[in-house]
């Protein structure tokens, strides 16, 4: 078999279909090596992932995207042996939701959402289950991931079967924006809210956010839940948290914060 011929970015190549997408720059705009990682010997340098990234947007064979998804998916990004997944993945997401909308060949967009899916299937090491975002202090880290996906729900319908799947994995990790709370005379609360993904099966335990800069302050139980099809939920609340739950509070599935090895 000829050797694969060396990846090229030029306009004739693979990358340049992306047109005005800077995925690279993408790639170089996050400080990799800043990034938290567990000591274990299943956890690469964070550094790699960006390298193994820039592998599988710049591939053109089946071979090369093969290697760089393997890259991603033996360390630094997840671990698939031992089904951990770590805080690169947080960074991460975005730049492989870019190959899945954007990218010009099927298989680095079925890698692209293969990786994805594992991200969201693996759990985090124990220490370092949770990520800082723009919307939010120690989110967890799957509920980070899964916003992203939902983030991209257009194109990855129009993906197919393996978007839609995806698609529907983001939802298990829903979120709530309390609107306003009203106590009530048994001491539940009863919540105007936004929902985004899929809350069923009440009651559920949530941990409550009180404010984007703050970490989860306690837990609360969802006791019930409805919401249209744009989100806006009414939810009752059993015994408020001692800290309440503020307009603008967020919550998210308590058992995503107990994710861990
Ligand atoms: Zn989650």
């Amino acid at each position: 078999m000829p050797p694969d011929p060396p990846d090229a970015l030029d306009a004739s190549g693979a990358f340049g279909a992306f047109g005005p997408l800077d995925v690279l720059g993408a790639i170089d705009a996050v400080n990799w090596s800043e990034i938290p990682r567990p000591t274990s010997h299943a956890c690469d340098e964070p550094e790699r992932v960006g390298q193994a990234l820039r592998q599988l947007a710049l591939s053109t064979t089946a071979n090369r995207t093969g290697d760089a998804a393997a890259l991603l998916a033996g360390g630094g990004f997840v671990h698939g042996h031992s089904g951990m997944v770590f805080p690169a993945a947080y960074e991460a997401a975005p730049i492989l939701l870019d190959l899945v909308e954007h990218g010009p060949r099927p298989q680095g967009k079925s890698a692209a959402l293969g990786l994805l899916s594992e991200a969201l299937g693996c759990l985090p090491a124990t220490g370092h289950n949770r990520v800082d975002t723009p919307y939010g202090t120690d989110v967890p880290l799957c509920c980070a991931i899964a916003r992203h996906i939902r983030g991209r729900r257009e194109a990855l319908v129009a993906h197919g079967r393996g978007g839609v799947r995806l698609l529907t994995e983001a939802d298990r990790h829903w979120r709530l924006t309390i609107d306003e709370a009203e106590p009530q005379a048994d001491g539940t609360l009863i919540a105007l809210a936004v929902l985004e993904g899929s809350l069923q099966g009440t009651p559920v335990a949530a941990e409550v956010h009180p404010s984007p800069s703050t970490r989860p302050a306690s837990t609360s139980l969802i006791e019930s839940l409805t919401a249209d099809a744009t989100g806006a939920a009414c939810v009752r609340l059993g015994a408020a948290p001692p800290a309440g739950v503020p307009a603008g509070s967020v919550l998210h599935p308590a058992e995503c914060g107990l994710r861990g090895h």
